[in-house]
């Protein structure tokens, strides 16, 4: 064969390959174009759109809600997991300090935000509760708030003092609400139980159990939960040392999320604590990675997610890394925003897409229309200060009635 014969040959080659290639792609055009075209969605989404997606009937999804630490920050709020169940169900788990935020970026309704299950009563853990409350008030919940949590060493340790003591704090604002808006949302309903209890049942609903088991954590009081439905179990240390209730009860969890304190080096270098604080709070009234590693390799979950460090590019590697000196499994090191979806089969792990132009969602029943006779009212000194502006105000209500068919008047009194 000439030169010119060997091209005409290799061409001729290209040829063919190219007619099978051209064949293979006809016989496939739909999952090619599908999947090509820069005008059509992908089939899958590889992260979570808040409020786009279904539970299936046997399904839990997890939200990392707050892994963070006590010191607030913008990418990470303190601790807080919500779960949902396939069944309808939603559960809080710690509602630390800037996680309101983040529930509320998931655009559930906050009548289905109505029971929060507390693990102690630091602020990491339930800083955000009175934001919960009142701003699910205003948010449109029309039913109570409840909250389950656990009794301390003496009563004014426990959840039900914080909680009573709560209500006083914001006296003034609850007052402000009555007779402005439908404040039913506004009770709290607080079931206080036994800290020492060992897999003790405090909710039983709708084919859900949550049990507690006692956390080792500062003082006496603390508590872990586990949650069991429909064959899935979800383990939540909240705050502990690492303990032989969490080792024995929480064994074989689908998903078990402990606490995996900042490692006592970062403390040092990052926090600018002294070696002594960052050995003793680090491993001691915490739990450290290395040692979260071991509570795992014991635990032996479907996943384990560790929480409460900051997880920033030059943290992660030196807090996984002490956790792999004593852990092989299945790992997640938690941020804001995780989102695992839990079934007997699979269990897969997203980050979320948060829009942040979040507005309250409707209230699941009709709210009622507030009555203005319970108004506390201001006192004669407030109100000869004010400037009513009648033909502004006026203009504001002509407006509002032509749009919406009311015939509301501007109050005289
Ligand atoms: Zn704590
Ligand atoms: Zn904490």
């Amino acid at each position: 064969m000439d030169r010119r014969g060997l091209l005409l040959f290799a061409s001729g080659s290209v040829a063919t390959l190219l007619l099978i290639a051209c064949v293979g792609f006809l016989s496939d055009s739909s999952t090619v174009t599908a999947n090509t075209s820069p005008v059509k969605a992908l089939a899958e989404h590889e992260v979570y759109y808040p409020g786009t997606e279904d539970l299936a009937p046997d399904e839990m999804r997890v939200v990392a809600c707050g892994t963070g630490m006590p010191n607030s920050r913008p990418k990470q709020a303190a601790a807080c997991f919500l779960v949902e169940l396939g069944n309808g169900d939603k559960f809080i788990f710690d509602i630390g300090s800037g996680s309101a935020e983040r529930l509320s970026a998931m655009k559930i309704p906050y009548d289905y935000l109505d029971k929060v299950f507390i693990g102690h009563l630091h602020s990491d853990h339930f800083g955000a509760l009175a934001d919960l409350w009142i701003g699910g008030v205003i948010g449109n919940r029309i039913k109570p708030l409840r909250v389950w949590g656990p009794s301390g060493h003496k009563p004014e340790f426990g959840t039900a003092y914080a909680l009573e003591h709560m209500e006083k704090v914001f006296t003034w604002d609850s007052g402000s609400r009555q007779g402005n808006v439908d404040i039913r949302g506004q009770v709290l309903d607080v079931t206080e139980f036994d800290y020492k209890g060992i897999n003790q049942v405090v909710y039983q609903e709708n084919g859900v159990t949550i049990r507690s088991i006692p956390a080792i954590h500062a003082l006496d009081g603390p508590v872990s939960y586990i949650l069991e439905w429909n064959g899935l179990k979800f383990a939540f240390s909240s705050d502990t040392y690492p303990n032989k209730w969490w080792i024995e009860h929480a064994a074989g969890a689908d998903i078990a999320i402990h606490e995996c304190f900042i490692t006592p080096r970062l403390l040092v270098e990052k926090q600018k604590w002294t070696p002594g604080a960052g050995l003793n709070v680090g491993t001691q009234v915490h739990t450290s990675p290395a040692q979260f590693g071991k509570v795992m390799s014991l635990t032996k979950p479907r996943m384990a997610v560790a929480y409460h460090f900051f997880n920033d590019f030059d943290t992660l590697p030196e807090q996984l890394a002490q956790v792999r000196q004593t852990y092989d499994g299945p790992l997640s090191m938690a941020t804001d925003y995780m989102v695992w979806n839990v079934t007997k089969d699979d269990i897969r792990v997203r980050m979320a897409v948060i829009d942040e132009d979040i507005w309250p969602q409707p209230a699941v029943g009709e709210k009622l229309p507030p009555d203005r006779n319970t108004r506390i009212g201001f006192s004669d000194f407030t109100l000869s200060g004010r400037e009513p502006f009648p033909e502004v105000v006026q203009k504001i209500y002509d407006d509002i009635n032509a749009e919406y068919g009311t015939d509301y008047k501007v109050p005289t009194d």
